[in-house]
């Protein structure tokens, strides 16, 4: 079986820093847990454990000296929060999204009602409005959403996006907004990782010699369910978090398999279904 990885795949670089930080802490001797899954990838959250890092999902769950805050960011208040426990932090943050809260704080100082295009659940828009009046903004990520609202109260409007998005598939939405309110504004906020990985995946997909792409990551990681979406169009594509995942039937008539994984798969895993594949 012959593999053929993407042109760009796996860790971004945000990623790469909050998993070398964690690591060095834990290699010092540092006892710690982390707020969330420090990435969206169970085996990192594994590794992570088997380092003495935990993870917590409250920060009154903290009993080590020191809290960790992933690379997706958290409420500004949350570092009172932690300090105010006696609480020691270890900061992952990813400086792109350390540069939507700067600029998001700026425009609101500007007059601007924010719109933020993303997930509400998701721990990164989270960080971003938590904190704020909800009179200050919308969440919006749905056509539907984009039309019922009315923006006539608000004279000057500023989009962010979500940094893991693809913004075309929000294009529609952000044009509804900008036809039905004054002054709107976008924010370059995408993140070039997760384009490159995208742009990559696309080529492979439409690579003449690949038969079937295996898309690795985590299941709660929508980075990787965006390059598996992207691969479905073009080929058979699937889902795995390991090569243990692997169903050989899948493959049974691939001369070719491509590879390609989301930013917050660790090189060790890509190369471990790496050589499933080549083993078969
Ligand atoms: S995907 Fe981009 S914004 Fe998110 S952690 Fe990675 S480098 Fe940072």
């Amino acid at each position: 079986m012959k593999v053929k990885r993407a042109a760009k795949y796996g860790f971004c670089s945000g990623v790469r820093i909050a998993d070398l930080k964690v690591k060095r802490f834990a290699a010092g001797g540092g006892r710690g847990a982390i707020l969330g899954q420090v990435v969206h990838n169970e085996r990192v959250v594994e590794e992570m454990e088997n380092l003495g890092v935990r993870t917590v999902h409250e920060i009154a769950a903290v009993e080590e000296p020191t809290i960790v805050f992933s690379a997706h960011g958290v409420p500004p208040y949350f570092h009172d929060a932690a300090r105010n426990r006696g609480l020691q932090i270890l900061d992952t943050t990813c400086k792109f999204v350390y540069d939507i809260h700067r600029e998001a704080k700026k425009a609101l100082a500007d007059g601007f009602h924010l719109v933020f295009i993303g997930d509400p659940k998701h721990r990164e828009v989270i960080g971003y409005t938590n904190d704020l009046d909800p009179a200050t903004y919308h969440i919006v990520s749905k056509m539907d959403e984009a039309e019922n609202v009315d923006w006539s109260p608000y004279a000057k409007i500023k989009v962010f996006y979500q940094t893991t998005l693809n913004a075309e598939d929000f294009e529609d939405v952000v044009q509804t907004i900008e036809r039905r309110a004054r002054g709107v504004e976008r924010g370059d906020t995408i993140c070039y990782a997760t384009k490159e990985n995208q742009d990559a995946a696309r080529v492979l997909a439409a690579d003449p010699e690949v038969d079937v792409i295996i898309v690795i990551g985590g299941k709660k990681s929508a980075n990787t369910r965006h390059l598996w979406d992207i691969c479905a169009e073009a080929k058979p594509a699937y889902l795995v978090q390991g090569a243990t995942d692997i169903d050989p039937a899948w493959l049974k008539d691939a001369g070719v398999v491509g590879l390609t994984a989301g930013s917050s798969t660790p090189d060790y895993v890509i190369d471990e279904v790496e050589q499933a594949l080549t083993g078969m």
